[in-house]
């Protein structure tokens, strides 16, 4: 089976990087690191690197309840699809007044001891 190890992103967040992956044959980034690459479909051959931390919102949606008790994300609260510069999309929450385009830049912060990627107006 294949898996797909994330560890050198969890390591990234630890230290306030956003780390994501890119094939090494043909250099487009991805995130999450399937085992193929969508481009050019080779298998394995990554490597992880920090990215710029600096996007723009592709999509969101308001979330109006609670799923999560706190320190879990209280309503309102966005959870958003972020275009990194790097090219490849990643969900995590948004704050401030968020609308398509908007360009963001992450942030990092730990809640109950495990370190986040969040994103802010740029
Ligand atoms: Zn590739």
């Amino acid at each position: 089976m294949n898996t797909i190890d994330l560890t050198p992103h969890l390591a990234g967040l630890e230290a306030g990087q956003l780390r994501v992956a890119r094939c090494r044959a043909c250099g487009e980034s991805r995130f999450p690191p399937k085992p193929v690459c969508p481009h050019c479909r080779v298998h394995g051959d990554i490597e992880w690197f920090t990215a710029a931390g600096t996007g723009t919102v592709w999509s969101y949606a308001v979330f109006r309840k609670a799923y999560f008790p706190p320190p879990g994300p209280q309503p309102p609260y966005v959870v958003a699809v972020v275009r990194l510069t790097e090219g490849v999309q990643i969900i995590s929450n948004v704050t401030g007044d968020v609308r398509v385009g908007l360009p963001v830049t992450a942030t990092f912060e730990r809640v109950n001891g495990t370190p986040l990627v969040r994103f802010r107006p740029a």
